[in-house]
């Protein structure tokens, strides 16, 4: 037998993070509890100073997180993950870890909306300066270096103009210029998109979306490549305390056997109402990493299995038109977040990039009548009926 590490990603998917519970049960059981007893004062002892393995606290160590932290590490090719109570928490998380005051971040313009304001709004507090740039080209990254530049943080496809950044090209300048490079794989999942394979030395999920896939729950991982930035990490998580929950680790465990399938059928699905939306009349334009007409095509198609579910679009018309097109649909459902079964839509300008202001938003390339599609795992005809009617009824 293989190990888990060499296995496809359709067995890793359904066994990573199985472990033999002491009854035999056939996935891990929700250990719903805050404390662990110590069998006498040296066990506890024992514990804390790390000679035994055993389990403490649950806001230090729970087996039901652990089991999980395994599986997305098994999924990324990396050493350890790192459970976190959502996506920013892993976010936050990461560059409390990783920077110190003094140092200067260079981050795709085109990122999640909170991670935009978390690096301008509250890290810019404690001596943290950035810099949002366009990294799909590694010169103009380049040219953003200075001597404190400690992190490069790549969101590819970026969120919601789905610009593409080359991770390998980029991990070489981060190795010569000694920055990390943090990658935010959300939008692909570890089944389309592995990238510590490609370079990377940290990434993260906010596993609300792609791999829970239910809309029922916010969290988030860290994952890394060796033991030292693993400790590194849980004593920061320990200390901000931004931990996930059993129970909400029992539910994206269960929402990953199914990871693989869906992100097959999500692809399908997305690729021909990407294809639908270039070809109708009313659309003035459309990004999507899956049509040739995506600007950086040959390199997602180099270093990604897939092109996701994410398309963004603009009508002819502008905000008006796709204020027109939200308010119509009704099997997409008007609604932030991604990833999940179910298709939804949205409006970024006036949605998840609110919180920028207007003059980051358009240099960012996220102009207003932008409109953000989720699509999920729905009859695709229906799908595209559903987005034709709400085009017509204008
Ligand atoms: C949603 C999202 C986040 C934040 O995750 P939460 O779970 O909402 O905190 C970070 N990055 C990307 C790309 C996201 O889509």
């Amino acid at each position: 037998m293989k190990d888990i590490k060499q296995q496809s990603i359709h067995t890793q998917t359904v066994h990573a993070g199985i472990y033999d519970d002491v009854f035999g049960a056939i996935v891990p059981p929700i250990y719903q509890v805050s404390t662990f007893r110590f069998q006498d004062a040296d066990h506890g002892a024992s514990l804390f100073a790390g000679r035994e393995k055993g389990y403490i606290y649950t806001r230090m160590a729970n087996p039901t997180i652990e089991a999980l932290e395994n599986a997305v590490a098994v999924l990324e090719g990396g050493h350890k993950g790192l459970g976190c109570g959502s996506g920013m928490a892993a976010v936050s998380a990461t560059f409390m870890t990783l920077l110190q005051a003094g140092d200067h971040v260079i981050c795709s313009e085109a990122v999640y909306g909170p991670t935009n304001t978390l690096l301008r709004g509250v890290l810019s507090r404690f001596a943290i300066s950035s810099d949002f740039i366009d990294t799909s080209d590694v010169a103009n990254i380049r040219k953003y270096v200075t001597d404190k530049t400690r992190l490069i943080y790549l969101e590819t496809p970026g969120n919601p103009t789905l610009l593409v950044s080359d991770i390998r090209a980029v991990s070489r300048l981060a190795k010569e210029i000694g920055a990390y490079l943090v990658v935010d794989n959300t939008f692909m999942s570890p089944v389309l998109q592995k990238p510590l394979d490609l370079g990377a030395d940290v990434v993260l999920h906010s596993m609300t979306k792609f791999l829970n896939g239910h809309g029922d729950v916010v969290a988030g991982m860290i994952i890394v490549k060796d033991e030292e930035a693993y400790q590194r990490f849980r004593r920061t998580i320990n200390q901000l305390g931004g931990t996930i929950t059993p129970f909400n680790s029992f539910l994206v465990h269960r929402g990953i056997k199914t990871l693989a399938i869906r992100m097959e059928r999500i692809c399908q699905n997305a690729g021909a109402i990407a294809s639908y939306l270039e070809s109708h009349a009313q659309v003035e334009w459309v990004r999507f990493p899956g049509l040739p007409s995506h600007p950086q095509y040959d390199v997602h198609r180099k270093q990604a299995a897939g092109p996701g579910g994410v398309i963004a679009f603009g009508l002819k018309g502008g905000l008006q038109a796709g204020k027109a097109l939200m308010n119509a649909v009704k099997i997409f459902a008007l609604a932030v977040s991604l990833g999940g079964v179910e298709s939804l839509i949205q409006h970024p300008a006036a949605m998840t990039h609110a919180s920028m202001s207007k003059e980051d938003r358009l240099a960012a390339g996220i102009s207003d009548g932008l409109v953000r599609i989720s699509v999920g795992i729905e009859n695709v005809d229906e799908l595209i009926q559903d987005l034709d009617q709400g085009l017509r009824s204008r």
